[in-house]
């Protein structure tokens, strides 16, 4: 409403200095003035029309923001109104890019794969992930039907079939080692079709599958074995105690094995668990050298020479049984695999400030494709001689994990026919140096048990 009081403010104003005017010099000079003023406010009505028009067609809404033209009276407050319009809508269009700028960018740095398609399956838009797992290329593809780059069969059934509670699981176009899975959510008229990378759901799958397999063969033998000589001793009832003896020695023998067996799982199993809590404990390596040295001694039965070197008298910040466990499976190791007359020495010593445990044998060696997977679980280099020697195929994947627990690595050093060197090596703050109270024993230190 208060808009109209201008201009009729302004035709009274002209209507009562024009009969004023009227009054003084006659009514022919009144009416005179009267056109005139009507006049001029027709030809200003239309120049700020003319300039308003001039001003809306010239270049973009951001360009005429603030440029408005200016004026007095009504086509002041026009001009005024219009460009608190536009300054507004710029505002929203500003912050509408932004918030479609963020989802896009949002979307964009998704590690999955997006695809969107319309109801006739054209490529709308895509992704970068979508560009490593499908090879689809946003602006080149825009617009191009899915099926006519994706050839693949299975993958045109899962399109035509359009049940989108199923997921297709296929191999990538760019590369038969990529696992993806692939699901269509429909939305609107469109679909998104959305592409997951699961080859590491895969290997995992795979290593379970091969573990579960491995675990029932390394029962299965044993078991095998005392079942069949708990049937021949239940079926020969007059059989003497002397003739059964071999009989018995073997089942303890295989039985013996499965104990083992599930005992190393079962550390493997606490090893890799993840509320397993290290303990952290101080770990006297000098005299846990000697007791190993005693420990092959033992296993040896006097078949190798077997030395240990101490030349440094630093323990080790840890859990002992673990640390213990470890040191023990790479002397045993040694033992099983040098045959008799070779030598081993296990030595404990400071190297660039890192702890180094060495078991170093002349044994049977191993070739240097094995190396990369020794530590594996059941990988062996010879089967039937880790078999017959009593192992497991868990003794290094245990080392391993008990070594990547007290951040230390495992070196292996090998020549066919000359031997190995297996090092635990310990970084620097795992080292503690022996206190007063604690019972040292002295180093530097060499003995021999010789065979
Ligand atoms: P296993 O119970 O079979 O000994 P490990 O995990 O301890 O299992 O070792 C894996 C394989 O590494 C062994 O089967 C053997 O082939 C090889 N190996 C381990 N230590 C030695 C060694 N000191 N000398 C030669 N080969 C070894």
């Amino acid at each position: 409403m208060g808009f109209w009081w201008r201009p009729l403010g302004e035709l009274m104003a002209l209507a009562f200095a024009a009969a004023l005017f009227g009054l003084a010099a006659g009514v022919h000079a009144g009416l005179g003035l009267l056109g005139l003023g009507l006049l001029i406010l027709l030809v200003r009505q239309f120049w700020f029309q003319a300039r308003l028009a001039r001003w809306l067609e010239e270049g973009t809404l951001a360009e005429s923001l603030g440029a408005a033209p200016r004026a007095l009276g009504v086509w002041g407050d026009i001009y005024y109104r219009l460009n608190k319009l536009l300054s507004r809508q710029s505002r929203s269009n500003t912050e509408l890019a932004n918030a479609l700028g963020q989802f896009q960018q949002a979307a964009e740095a998704v590690p999955d794969g997006l695809v969107i398609l319309d109801e006739n399956d054209r490529i709308q838009w895509c992704n970068p992930a979508s560009n490593r797992y499908l090879g689809l290329d946003c602006r080149r593809d825009h617009g191009q039907y899915i099926s006519y780059l994706m050839r693949q069969a299975p993958f045109l059934d899962f399109l035509r079939e359009r049940d989108y509670s199923r997921r297709l699981v296929c191999r990538s176009p760019l590369s038969r080692e990529t696992a993806l899975s692939m699901q269509l959510v429909p939305y609107g008229a469109q679909k998104l079709l959305m592409v997951r990378d699961i080859t590491d759901l895969e290997r995992v799958d795979a290593m379970r599958r091969d573990f579960i397999a491995n675990v029932s063969h390394e029962m299965r033998t044993p078991l095998t074995v005392v079942g069949g000589f708990v049937e021949t001793l239940a079926d020969a009832q007059d059989m003497k105690a002397e003739d059964m003896r071999p009989y018995l020695q073997l089942m303890q023998s295989h039985t013996q094995r499965m104990q083992r067996l599930i005992e190393d799982l079962l550390m493997l199993s606490r090893l890799e668990s993840t509320d397993h809590e290290r303990v952290e404990e101080r770990v006297p390596v000098p005299a846990l050298v000697h007791e190993l040295e005693g420990e092959a001694g033992q296993l040896s039965r006097g078949r190798h020479r077997i030395s240990a070197r101490i030349e440094s008298g630093a323990w080790l910040s840890g859990s002992s049984q673990e640390i213990h466990s470890a040191f023990s499976n790479l002397v045993s190791n040694a033992v099983r695999y040098t045959p008799a007359g070779g030598s081993i020495t296990l030595t404990w010593k400071e190297e660039g400030g890192e702890g180094v445990f060495a078991v170093t044998d002349s044994g049977e060696g191993i070739a240097p494709e094995h190396l990369p997977r020794l530590t594996e679980r059941f990988y062996r280099v010879d089967r039937s001689r880790s078999r017959e020697t009593g192992g497991t195929g868990l003794g290094l994947a245990i080392v391993k994990h008990v070594l990547t627990r007290h951040g230390a690595r495992l070196d292996i050093q090998s020549i066919v026919g000359r031997g190995s060197t297996f090092a635990a090596i310990f970084p620097a703050e795992r080292l503690l140096t022996a206190t007063q109270e604690d019972n040292v024993i002295p180093f530097p230190a060499e003995r021999s048990d010789a065979a």
